[in-house]
């Protein structure tokens, strides 16, 4: 459903995603997966129109996304949750969620999706009216989530939600995602942790220095040649 074709995108004149192409399935969870610098993020940032492509093409649909803005690709059914838990931390719970629907055009389905994320989310729902600023890291992580929920995207971006969370946060997240997994929702996450996103994943793709080195589903991959992959540089 979402084609990344030939890609090659960077940070002005350095380039960082050489003639990258992949393939994102409806209702899979895709891992990208890789070492430190290897250009998840970046891919994650093309695929959202945060960065422009220098060369190729990204497709959702068939519709080419390539120079179209950011609000633009959300409309269209693109969510991305950034690496980081970005939340506004002088809003509260509730806010934040909200500001998610933004580019939704039927903004009537707010309150069903609100609701629906409070039964994700229990925990945001006894904390609708608090300060996002005053969350845990691993409650902040879920606004962020949930956030991403509320404009009914047809694919989720998430990076790296397991970043600097207590093991039993990772635990809670990746229970949340498997739920996502199990609705039939498609999934691109960016993940350090390799077990963690072979846990989850139905496709892996593994990246280096810009470039695909493995793709695989996931039941295939095999661990040595993965960790041999990995490492070799
Ligand atoms: P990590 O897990 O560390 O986030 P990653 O695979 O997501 O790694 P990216 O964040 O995509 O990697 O970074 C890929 C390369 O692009 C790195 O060499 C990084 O230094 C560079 N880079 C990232 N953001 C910028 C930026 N805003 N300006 C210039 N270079 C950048």
């Amino acid at each position: 459903m979402l084609e990344v074709n030939r890609v090659r995108a960077g940070y002005g004149a350095i380039n960082v995603l050489w003639d990258l192409s992949l393939t994102i399935r409806e209702g899979e969870v895709t891992a990208i997966i890789g070492p430190n610098g290897a250009g998840k993020t970046t891919l994650l940032r093309a695929i959202m129109g945060l960065i422009p492509l220098s060369q190729g093409d990204i497709a959702l649909h068939g519709d080419s996304l390539a120079g179209r803005q950011t609000w633009s690709i959300a409309r269209h059914g693109i969510s991305l949750i950034p690496e980081g838990r970005l939340v506004f931390r002088d809003m509260t719970v509730e806010d934040n969620l909200t500001m998610g629907a933004f580019p939704n055009s039927r903004r009537a389905g707010v309150a069903h999706n609100l609701a629906r994320v409070y039964e994700l989310f229990p925990r945001l729902a006894e904390r609708r009216r608090q300060l996002a600023g005053a969350l845990s890291g691993g409650e902040a992580q879920m606004v962020a989530i949930g956030r991403g929920l509320m404009a009914e995207p047809s694919v989720l971006l998430v990076d790296e939600p397991s970043l600097g969370l207590a093991p039993v946060m990772v635990q809670e997240i990746f229970g949340i995602l498997e739920r996502l997994k199990a609705e039939g929702r498609t999934i691109v996450l960016v993940e350090q942790n390799t077990h963690l996103a072979l846990s989850l994943a139905d496709h892996v793709h593994l990246m280096q220095a810009g470039r695909l080195l493995l793709s695989e589903p996931a039941p295939r991959v095999d661990l040595q040649r993965l960790h041999d992959l990995y490492f070799a540089r």
